[in-house]
């Protein structure tokens, strides 16, 4: 199975798509966003992150790098990994590359999924999460059982402090300036597959899977 970098705007979906992938074939899911929430907030570094995610800006490249670099080598990418949220700018990309020669990496392919900027920021808005496994739901389209507690593990499901409408704006714009341009850069190096989302149907694991085995 090849491993899966996943493009799309902001909520797009996929760190539920991540998690789907993970579950059904032993993914190791690497979000970036989960890393960089994940630093201790009262550090130095912890709050230079902070600072930036506050603002809808992307984090630095020097801070990205080392996270990814020290991610992956850990044991658990052995059976393959989904980077959701990495690489999201072109050099980033290129780093990937040299990343991949270097740590010696299975070949990859990129899933774009393609949304509207309404659609997107309806599920961000919606969107909870739990505090203790990180399962997301969604307010209104994906609610869990017991309305704030998770259906999995009981933990509280909060929404994230990036999705309310001013941050989601911008990130959409920080998307659209400095991600968007990965997608003809993978297409051009034949590693793109889309995959079209619009309000009525979203993707099935199907349509991902048909692109992630080897051939
Ligand atoms: P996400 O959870 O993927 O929506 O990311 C949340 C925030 O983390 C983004 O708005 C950025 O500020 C930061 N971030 C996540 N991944 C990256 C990355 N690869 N490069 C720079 N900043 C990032």
């Amino acid at each position: 199975m090849k491993n899966i970098i996943f493009i799309a705007p902001p909520a797009a979906g996929k760190g539920t798509q991540s998690e789907l992938l993970c579950e059904k074939y032993g993914y190791a899911h690497i979000s970036t966003g989960d890393l960089l929430r994940s630093v201790n907030p009262t550090s130095e570094l912890g709050i230079e992150i902070n600072n930036l995610m506050k603002t809808g800006s992307l984090v630095s490249d020097e801070i990205i790098f080392k996270l990814i670099e020290e991610r992956l080598q850990k044991e658990d990418i052995k059976n393959g990994f989904i980077l959701d949220g990495f690489p999201r700018t072109i050099k980033q990309a290129i780093a990937y590359e040299e990343l991949v020669n270097k740590l010696n990496l299975k070949d990859y392919v990129v899933i774009y999924i393609k949304i509207s900027e309404n659609e997107a920021m309806n599920r961000a808005l919606g969107r909870l999460g739990c505090t203790s496994c990180g399962k997301i739901y969604h307010k209104v389209n994906s609610k869990p059982k017991t309305e704030g507690i998770c259906d999995v593990c009981g933990g509280s499901l909060t929404s994230r402090d990036d999705d309310n409408e001013e941050l989601f704006k911008k990130r959409f714009v920080t998307y659209l300036e400095k991600t968007q341009p990965l997608i003809d850069y993978y297409k051009k190096a034949n590693k793109l597959v889309e995959i079209p989302s619009n309000d009525d149907k979203y993707i099935t694991n199907e349509m991902i899977e048909k692109v992630i085995i080897d051939d």
